[in-house]
């Protein structure tokens, strides 16, 4: 028999009772004893029986004989009550008795157990969960190792300079519950946030109350660079020597690994997310160009699945628009690790094609070779659709879906270039409908809708296909007519949209009767350049207007010159009014019973420092169009108020001075003051203040002539009638305003002696204006004749050259001393 006590082995002998016959100083010293303490104790002191035998009373010594062992946890219990693993062979000797074979298997068990820990964890931390779902199985794990007082992981919260624990185990676990946070206002700094703050382990020796001696030690779990968590461990002083404290630092270490795993998964999951809900398409291949996997964005924008799509090449979504070139450019690119970028076309599943931009972006492993290319891809048929969408609303009018203006500048510019080519001639066609405010005015903005709707359908109906239409401002049409032969058919087409726009058109229970202009300039004849022709049609619709509804104009040079004078006159205007240029002349009105001046009728001059005299017939029109006849009736009204009151203070008292009004000015909202201030400023009544203007005037727009003369005529000032009898129904209207005098026009006066017509008209004129209590006056009187027939047929005054011409101030008032006496 071997001499126990010199092998290395931890040897026992027991009978077949478990009672220790024998025991080597070895396997005394594996529990703590001393050999002569165990000698006639039962075996099971030291091997008690496994958690899966616990009803063999014998220990685990005979659940080893009866064959029930196999790799069951199997554990020594030492002196002070503390097991650790170990293993066991158990040998029948001769005699009876059995030897028993006992190695310390903490090392393999704490490795195997890690081990196992590890794998748990890692396979956890895989499937996205953090610290804070297994740090309770990592205690429970170490405390099969380790049956410590108590151990706990918490984690490190670098805001609040703590740690914070998550769970704890042991008999002392109370020292450290859960949620616990450990921070530097603790009498003394935790060895946990040391450890923490440190990046390192820190121990530290505390004492319970009955001044036993434990160890705290904390070991940080290290990720690349942050501290992730920390596990703190409470030990009996004589069980943490160099061997314990070095596995603890593997835990920590390994621990530390796994979690930083935890977080690169969080961010991937992260990243992946993002890329899997991206707007953008995007696929995954390997090096090979294999698809490994698409995102949600590509399934919608090529219609294949996730399945349909992983495991083919890029290729499947081919068009075939792009040559064999481009493709080996691009894998040119990639192969050699670059990224490439580029438009190209693709099928969809349903064979429609699509645009878009790809990006394609090699991975490269750390030898720099390809592994993966991820590409990227940007539609851009929802981009150009989208852009379309913008391009629609700039360049079309919402109301008619017309071109707009814009538009129709651009594709003018292009039909030009064409037809200069090929010899075309075109004509730009620019159709105004008449009066349209005041069908907005008057119907309100919604019927105005419909209404140039339907002119705008009418005006398409004119036009043929290769033809072009365009709604250039509110009420305004152009239309390019291509490739007509002569001038003449433009024309024709002008006359057919007039005609067209003149058709009534019937609202709920109205008819509503418009008419239309038209401007036509011709290319290549007016000329190549289509901004002019714009501009050339446009100064031919201007011209049309002048004449009056239902015209159209051709553009000729004549006209251009016109145009080119009319605005030097504007910019000469300009400077007349500053540099003073613009004076009255004053016409008399003389009483035909009592031969006395009755009143003055102020007519404006302009002396034109190169032009010399300037006729107000060559110049109102031009002032109203610009709207500079504002500024000028101010002047003149002032200037004759100013007049007006001069002859007062001499002593001329009972005249009237008449100031000549356009119908510009009925949009002057200040008109009326302005006429107040001047009268108030000379203090002249204004029952001696008399405005002309004409029927036509009055006709343009009857509703606000008549608002407006209601409030000159509430203020006393008196009204004329110029001009009358050129504007025929006339007379119908004349008791709807507040008007004062008449004057008869011109023309009348001029044949009045030959013309038997002309007499009637005269004779008709005056008895209608004695009936409705009007003073009439005849314009024109330049012979005695005309003079006596007028008085004769009961005219109040006269005014023309034959009794005096229009005068300078001074020759006025030499005139008036002549007629009248003074009151
Ligand atoms: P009107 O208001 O009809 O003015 C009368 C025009 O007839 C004046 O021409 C006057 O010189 C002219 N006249 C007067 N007696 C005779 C005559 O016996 N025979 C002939 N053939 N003509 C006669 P004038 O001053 O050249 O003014 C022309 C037009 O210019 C005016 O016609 C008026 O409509 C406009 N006008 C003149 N001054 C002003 C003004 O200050 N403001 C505005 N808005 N218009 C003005
Ligand atoms: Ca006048
Ligand atoms: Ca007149």
């Amino acid at each position: 028999m071997t001499q126990i006590n010199d092998v290395s082995d931890a040897l026992i002998v027991i009978n077949e009772r478990g009672v220790i016959l024998r025991i080597n100083p070895v396997a005394a010293s594996l529990f703590d004893y001393h050999a002569e303490e165990l000698i006639g104790k039962h075996i099971k002191t030291i091997l008690p029986p496994t958690n899966q035998n616990p009803t063999e009373e014998k220990g685990v010594v005979f659940e080893v004989l009866k064959g029930q062992m196999e790799s069951v946890y199997k554990k020594g219990l030492k002196k002070n009550g503390f097991s650790f693993p170990i293993d066991l062979f158990v040998v029948p000797n001769m005699d009876g008795s059995y030897t028993c074979v006992v190695k310390d298997d903490t090392s393999r068990f704490f490795h195997e157990q890690i081990e196992t820990m590890a794998n748990v964890v890692l396979r956890r931390v895989l499937i996205g969960e953090g610290l804070e779902h297994f740090a309770a199985f990592i205690l429970e794990q170490l405390q099969e190792v380790f049956p410590f007082p108590l151990m706990w992981i918490g984690q490190y919260e670098k805001e609040e300079q703590g740690v914070l624990v998550m769970s704890s185990l042991g008999v002392l676990s109370q020292m450290a519950s859960p949620r616990t946070l450990f921070t530097h206002t603790d009498k003394a700094v935790h060895p946990a946030v040391l450890a923490c703050e440190r990046m390192t382990t820190v121990s530290d020796e505390v004492a319970d109350e009955n001044g036993n001696l434990y160890k705290m030690i904390a070991f940080p779990f290290l990720s690349k660079k942050d501290v992730v968590g920390v596990l703190t461990v409470l030990s009996p002083k004589e069980q943490m020597n160099h061997i314990v404290l070095n596995r603890f630092e593997n835990i920590a270490l390994r621990l530390g690994m796994i979690l930083q795993i935890s977080e690169d998964q969080k961010f991937l999951r992260l990243l992946s997310t993002a890329i899997s809900s991206a707007m953008n398409a995007v696929f995954i291949t390997e090096q090979h160009g294999k698809i490994i996997w698409v995102n949600e964005a590509f399934t919608h924008l090529t219609g294949y699945t996730f399945e349909e799509s992983v495991g083919k090449n890029p290729s499947f979504l081919y068009s075939g628009l792009q040559p064999p070139e481009f493709y080996k450019e691009m894998w040119h690119t990639i192969k050699s690790g670059r990224s490439w970028r580029g438009e190209l076309v693709d099928r969809h599943k349903d064979g429609s094609l699509f645009t878009i931009e790809q990006m394609i972006t090699p991975i490269l492993d750390y030898e720099g070779r390809v592994t993966h290319y991820v590409a990227v891809y940007d539609d851009l048929t929802a981009r150009k659709d989208a852009e379309g969408k913008i391009m629609h609303l700039s360049n079309y009018d919402q109301l008619t879906g017309l071109p707009n203006r814009s538009l129709f500048h651009e594709k003018l510019k292009q039909i030009i270039l064409k037809a200069s080519k090929v010899n075309e001639c075109i004509a730009v066609l620019f159709v105004d409908i008449s009066s349209f405010n005041r069908v907005n005015d008057t119907l309100g903005h919604a019927a105005g809708d419909q209404i140039l709707k339907i002119m705008a359908d009418r005006v398409i109906g004119c036009v043929t296909s290769k033809d072009w239409v365009a709604r250039i401002d509110g009420d305004e049409f152009a239309i390019i007519l291509r490739d007509i032969q002569q001038p003449d058919e433009a024309g024709d087409i002008a006359h057919q949209i007039i005609r067209q726009i003149q058709e009534p058109i019937k609202m709920d229970k109205d008819e509503i009767v418009l008419g239309g202009c038209a401007g036509i300039s011709i290319f290549p004849y007016d000329t190549r350049d289509s901004e002019k022709l714009i501009n050339y049609a446009d100064m031919s619709l201007f011209k049309a207007k002048k004449a009056g509804p239902n015209s159209y104009f051709f553009f000729s040079q004549q006209l251009n010159t016109e145009i080119e004078e009319r605005l030097k006159l504007e910019q000469d205007m300009r400077k007349a009014l500053i540099q003073n240029e613009f004076f009255l002349n004053y016409q008399p009105q003389v009483d035909l019973k009592t031969g006395h001046v009755s009143g003055w009728e102020a007519l404006v001059r302009w002396r034109h420092p190169q032009k010399g005299l300037i006729s107000p017939n060559l110049f109102i029109s031009a002032a109203e169009d610009t709207g500079l006849i504002v500024p000028l009736f101010t002047f003149v009204m002032e200037e004759a108020v100013k007049q007006l009151k001069s002859w007062n203070k001499m002593g001329y008292k009972d005249m009237t001075m008449a100031v000549n009004m356009s119908s510009a000015q009925f949009e002057d909202r200040d008109f009326l003051e302005t006429i107040q201030k001047v009268l108030k400023k000379y203090r002249v009544r204004s029952k001696t203040f008399e405005l002309e203007l004409t029927e036509s005037l009055l006709m343009k727009d009857a509703r606000k002539a008549q608002e407006i003369l209601c409030l000159l005529s509430e203020s006393g000032i008196r009204i004329a009638v110029d001009d009358f009898g050129t504007g025929y129904s006339s007379l119908n209207y004349l008791h709807r305003f507040p008007v004062n005098k008449l004057k008869i026009d011109r023309s009348f006066v001029k044949d009045i002696i030959s013309d038997k017509e002309n007499i009637a008209i005269v004779k008709a004129i005056i008895s209608l204006g004695h009936i409705l209590g009007l003073e009439v006056v005849a314009e024109g009187v330049e012979d005695a004749k005309q003079l006596h027939l007028l008085k004769r047929l009961g005219c109040d005054s006269i005014q023309g050259f034959y009794l005096g011409v229009p005068m300078s101030p001074e020759d006025a008032t030499l005139f008036l001393q002549k007629k009248n006496k003074k009151s």
